[in-house]
Order: structure tokens, then C-alpha cells, then sequence
């Protein structure tokens, strides 16, 4: 039972990018396990390869050596079509533009994506409806981009990522365009859904302020991953 349910599992994972005659080690043996439920605030200088790390565990970039286990799943044995299929049904990303379609509706830009999942149009749209009402938007579903501030644009944004049922969710820096205010209740946000849809969610944020809302926090140091701590919360 336990391996099996436990959301996101990096195993020794190293991720070298060529760098002129030689490489750049991104990530450096990195292992990270999050639990189902459980919040981990990921902290570190810029370029220490936080990103990296999101880019891997998303399944978006393979790693040069290591294990990426999503919800069990060896993702780094899977063919690219199975892998896609797996990011969609399991992976839930959050970036800190939250690059919405300005011309789609708040409940469009979360049917769009979601044709692929194989659910019916109806379904879709009562999907959509529920997770706008999840972060808040319940009455903002008709609106566009244009007419939404930058906090509910990111709460669109999140609601996106939770359309597939996630089991796992990965957010890089997800309030660096908000002001402290906004940037507080999305943070929030985050904890209320990782406990709600019991997924592993894994924050990258340069915002120390806001890591007693994590379960742990998670330092990287020229790609190397330091065991995470607990938080004193
Ligand atoms: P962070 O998110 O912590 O700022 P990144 O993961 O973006 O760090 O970057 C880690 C290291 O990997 C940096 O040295 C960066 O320059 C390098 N890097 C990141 N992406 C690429 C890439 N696509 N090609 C080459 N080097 C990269
Ligand atoms: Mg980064």
C-alpha cells in the first residue's frame, strides 16, 4: 500500500543541461518524497534549480539519472504518450503568470484543457463550476482575464490545475506578481486544496513569511536538495 500512495517520489535524481565544453549540474542526487495531503515549501537562492526540480517532477524534463515516481508510477520508463496521459491525470502545475487566454471566460479557460481527459462537455462544465467555487470565483465565472485582478487570475489559475483531480500538485513561485495581501490568501488557498483533494503539493517561494502555512520546507544549494525540515506549525 504505502508506495503506491504516495503522490511524488524523486529518487537520486541528477539533471546535467551542457553548458559550453562541459555540463551544469541543475539538480545533484535529489530526493524528495511529499505525502498525500502534505504542503512543502521548496527555498533556495535563484538558480540553486528549484525550477528544475518543478520541471522534473512535472514530467516536463527528463532527468539525466534518477527515479521520478508519480503516485506510484515510474514516469521516466513511460513512452511519451503515456507520460503526457499520466502529467494530465495526476500532475496539476501552477506557474507564476498565470498565462490565461484573454479572449476565454474564467469557466472556458478550465473547459478547454480538459476535452482531452475524455469527459463529457457537461461534465466538463460541472467540473468547472465546482472548482471556481473552490477558490472563490463562483460568481466570477463568466468574467475575462481583463476584467479579473491579478489575485483572481492566479485563483483561476489554480483552479485550472485541481480540473483533473490531481494527485499531486507544483506551484513555482505562485506570488511573486501579487502584493502581500493577495499573495497571503493565495498561499492559503494552496493549504486549504492540498487538505480538501489530499494532494502532495510541492511550493517553490522566495517568501519566507510564508512557510509556517507549509508541513515542511525543502532548501536547495547548487542542486542539492537538504532534507526537509518540519515546520514549527
Ligand atoms: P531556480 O529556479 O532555483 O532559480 P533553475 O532551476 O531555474 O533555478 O536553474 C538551475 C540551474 O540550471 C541554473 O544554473 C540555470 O542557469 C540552469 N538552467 C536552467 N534551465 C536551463 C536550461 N534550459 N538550459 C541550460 N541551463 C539551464
Ligand atoms: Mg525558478
Amino acid at each position: 500500500m504505502p508506495t503506491a500512495s504516495v503522490p511524488l517520489n524523486l529518487v537520486d535524481v541528477t539533471l546535467e543541461y551542457p553548458d559550453g565544453e562541459g555540463t551544469i549540474k541543475a539538480l545533484d542526487r535529489v530526493n524528495l518524497t511529499v505525502q498525500a495531503g502534505q504542503m512543502v515549501s521548496l527555498v533556495g537562492p535563484s538558480g540553486s534549480g528549484k525550477s528544475s526540480l518543478l520541471a522534473v517532477a512535472a514530467t516536463l524534463v527528463r532527468p539525466t539519472r534518477g527515479q521520478v515516481l508519480i503516485d506510484g508510477t515510474d514516469a521516466i520508463g513511460l513512452g511519451d504518450r503515456e507520460r503526457t496521459a499520466l502529467r494530465r491525470e495526476a500532475i496539476g502545475i501552477i506557474f507564476q503568470q498565470p498565462n490565461l487566454l484573454p479572449s476565454l471566460t474564467a469557466a472556458e479557460q478550465l473547459i478547454i484543457g480538459d476535452h482531452l481527459r475524455g469527459r463529457s462537455a457537461k461534465a466538463a462544465e460541472a467540473e468547472a463550476a465546482k472548482m471556481l467555487d473552490v477558490v472563490g470565483l463562483a460568481s466570477s465565472a463568466g468574467k475575462r482575464p481583463h476584467q479579473l485582478s491579478g489575485g483572481q487570475r492566479q485563483r483561476v489559475n489554480i483552479a485550472r490545475a485541481l480540473m483533473g483531480r490531481p494527485k499531486v500538485l507544483l506551484v513555482d513561485e505562485p506570488t511573486a506578481a501579487l502584493d502581500h495581501e493577495r499573495s497571503d490568501s493565495i498561499v492559503r488557498l494552496l493549504r486549504r486544496v492540498t487538505d480538501e483533494f489530499g494532494v502532495g503539493t510541492v511550493m517553490v517561494t522566495h517568501d519566507t513569511e510564508f512557510v509556517p502555512l507549509t508541513d515542511a520546507v525543502a532548501t536547495m544549494r547548487d542542486g542539492r536538495l537538504a532534507a526537509a525540515v518540519p515546520t514549527a506549525a
